[in-house]
């Protein structure tokens, strides 16, 4: 199963990936974990993407798709992934189609978490204040709303015009959550 789990900030995309990535037996590709695994680490990459991160925008295109591109040749990429937090605009979404299709591969499904407002940012706030994350503060947060909205939120359009779009209600307890979008993916024999 190769699928997408897009949503504003806040909306459980994180969580939810790990657990719906272990059900499904494939890897959980978080760009943010990997961004700032290496922001921890000191490395180059690391230090292209910090200063975007620490501002709520995005990392350019042309690192994080390199990125990306590298990760999905691993092997345990092979059998299928779970993508969170990427693609994040149309020019990352056409460009996954593009390396996909270089092995006669597309996406399964695409899983839009929604979220009103309002809950997204008491858990941005709320882990905040548990996970001391650099771009937590209020400022930061409002901006990736924004970001989400300018250039995340078309994608949704993108992938309900090739029919993959999936929407799910992600407000609820974990499990719940994880029940729906569970319920929401194709079957694997479709
Ligand atoms: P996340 O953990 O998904 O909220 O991502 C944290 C930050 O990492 C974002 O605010 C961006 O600065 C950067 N980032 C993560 N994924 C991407 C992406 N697909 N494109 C550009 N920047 C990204």
């Amino acid at each position: 199963m190769r699928l997408v789990l897009v949503g504003p900030p806040g909306a459980g995309k994180g969580t939810q990936a790990q657990v719906v990535a272990a059900h499904l037996g494939v890897p959980h590709i978080s760009t943010g974990d990997i961004f700032r695994a290496n922001v921890a680490g000191g490395t180059d990459l690391g230090q292209q993407a910090q200063q975007f991160m620490d501002a709520g925008e995005l990392v350019p295109d042309s690192v994080t798709n390199a990125m990306v591109a590298d990760r999905l040749t691993h092997a345990d990429a092979a059998g299928g992934f779970l993508l969170d937090g990427y693609p994040r605009n149309p020019g990352q979404a056409e460009v996954l189609q593009e390396l996909l299709a270089r092995t006669d591969l597309e996406l399964d499904a695409v899983v839009e978490l929604v979220a009103d407002h309002e809950t997204v940012v008491q858990r941005l706030l709320e882990r905040a204040a548990k996970e001391g994350r650099a771009d937590d503060t209020e400022e930061v947060i409002r901006r990736r709303l924004d970001v989400y909205d300018e250039q995340t939120a078309p994608l949704v359009d993108f992938y309900r015009q090739r029919g993959l779009l999936r929407t799910v209600d992600g407000v609820g307890a974990v499990d719940e959550v994880s029940a729906r979008i569970i319920a929401a993916l194709p079957s694997a024999n479709a």
